[in-house]
């Protein structure tokens, strides 16, 4: 008889680069041998379908997915982007039950393990109450940058700091008191950690929901590597007892012995269009530059048309993936006529893309990307050096590590102009700061490599996570120091 599986349920903040890298996560899992039940909001769930052309998601029976509500009314238009502030208050209100009777349901069924541990996205923070009340463990991954994380865990000292200053302007108000991170101005730091009105409920969420549920959970798991932000790694494991630094996630998956059936399973909000690798095909190694805002940003037509004619006056070729969200309305309409008649050798646009084959395919030598930390890792992994243009969330202070520190970005002013669009895309295709950053960019995928091959940082905290806290029988501790 095969030996009962350890059983993790694994739940996701429910947005597309989340989804995305507790994916990877539980994949690692699976092949360490627990059984997975990956958890999607209804709705989503719809969207993935729709996008898959309803093919079963996977036919294993050792990986399964359930879903709960999402718990916001139904919309009129179920396809606009979910308000990130919104999702948090919802999941947080409605979903605790829902998610505890999974659980039950889950522990009553004859089909699957009894689960054995919670491993939850820390934006979604209510399954600490559930896996605390179940006596199991509960892991929160923060799936962003360790100082993008830190920088969250400290929004009450930001809230208190910020009152205290409401006079000073805070473009140029400088944070120095953040163990383990250098001097930052405010408007580098996430903005979803401040604000200036001391009453804003998303920073009350975040602060009660988000942050101090760090301190109740049995153990953080944060998408980096040590070599990459160590000051910051050291505080954290200074405040909390389990941390553990497992990145990039894309590495360790690849380090992998191939398992079709786990491997292919995707869980894409929008369908994937091939034709761009197949028009990749046709251009000269590293020519082409990459483009594309992830899967929450939003912009208006001037600026979209700011970026078409910088790219189009840049004279590099250029695959643009314009999803339909991005702004509202028809982007064929809104791009003047002159954009699509210059780049039509050497521009190609599509809705949604495989963009992690995009990103390791021979033609593409350089990424313009908004800095959501799922892309910076991907390209990281694939040795991309990258044009930096930052929205909002952690991408400000992630735009601001690739370009000032770790040196592998060009950056591009928030407020988008075609000349500067122009002249850092050619700089980063052509020009010797490109040269200089491409090079930090293979050295990044280097030490990265070596975080996550056998005997590396990362390779042994999730050996460590494993051993410690997943397989710990179901003993739980806070882990605030
Ligand atoms: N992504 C993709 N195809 C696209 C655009 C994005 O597969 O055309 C994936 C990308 O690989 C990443 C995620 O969507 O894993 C986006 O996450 P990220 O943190 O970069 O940005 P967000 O969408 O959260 O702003």
């Amino acid at each position: 008889m095969e030996v009962q599986r350890p059983h993790a349920v694994c739940i996701p903040y429910p947005a597309q680069g989340h989804i995305s890298a507790m994916l990877k996560l539980a994949k690692l899992l699976h092949h360490r041998g627990f059984h997975i039940t990956y958890v999607l909001t209804q709705l989503n769930y719809t969207h993935i379908m729709k996008a898959r052309n309803f093919l079963p998601l996977t036919q294993s029976p050792t990986f399964r997915f359930e879903t709960i509500p999402d718990g916001l009314p139904s919309r009129e238009n179920p396809d606009t982007a979910l308000d990130v502030a919104d999702l948090c208050f919802s999941t947080a209100k409605n979903c605790y039950a829902p998610f505890m009777e999974l659980i039950h349901r889950l522990n009553r069924s004859s089909d699957v393990p009894p689960v054995s541990c919670v491993v939850s996205d820390t934006f979604v923070a209510f399954t600490v109450g559930v896996a605390q009340e179940l006596g199991i463990p509960v892991v929160l991954f923060w799936p962003i940058s360790a100082v993008a994380s830190l920088m969250h865990i400290y929004s009450s000292d930001l809230r208190d700091k910020i009152s205290k200053n409401k006079d000073a302007n805070f473009g140029d108000y400088i944070i120095d008191w953040i163990p383990g991170v250098e001097s930052i101005p405010l408007s580098d730091i996430p903005t979803t950690a401040w604000s200036t009105d001391p009453n804003d409920p998303f920073i009350d969420y975040i602060i009660s929901e988000v942050a101090s549920k760090s301190y109740k959970a049995s153990a953080l798991i944060f998408h980096t590597f040590d070599e990459l932000e160590p000051e910051v790694c050291k505080t954290l494991s200074s405040m909390f007892h389990r941390v553990y630094t497992i990145g990039p996630i894309p590495m360790l998956l690849h380090g992998l012995p191939e398992s079709d059936e786990i491997d292919k399973i995707e869980c894409n909000l929008w369908k994937e269009d091939s034709t761009c690798i197949q028009w990749l095909d046709t251009k000269i190694p590293k020519s082409v530059v990459y483009v594309n805002f992830g899967s929450m940003t939003v912009t208006d037509p001037e600026k979209l048309v700011e970026f078409a004619m910088g790219l189009s006056k840049s004279m590099q070729n250029f695959l643009w993936i314009i999803r339909p969200e991005l702004i509202s309305g028809d982007w064929s309409t809104i791009l003047p006529p002159e954009f699509m008649d210059a780049v039509k050798d050497r521009g190609y646009i599509v809705n949604w893309c495989d963009q992690e084959q995009v990103l390791n395919h021979p033609s593409v030598g350089g990424f313009l990307t908004h800095c959501g930390w799922n892309s910076m890792v991907e390209s990281m992994s694939a040795g991309m050096a990258m044009v930096c243009w930052s929205f909002f969330a952690d991408q400000p202070i992630n735009r601001y590590c690739c370009c000032s520190q770790w040196r592998l970005g060009l950056e591009i002013e928030n407020d988008v102009k075609r000349e500067n669009v122009e002249s850092v895309v050619r700089e980063l295709m052509e020009g010797e700061n490109g040269r200089e950053v491409k090079k930090k960019a293979l050295f990044w995928k280097e030490r990265a490599e070596v975080a996550t091959s056998v005997g590396g940082s990362s390779f042994l905290n999730l050996d460590k996570l494993i051993g410690e806290v997943l397989l710990s029988g179901g003993q739980h501790f806070p882990n605030g120091v």
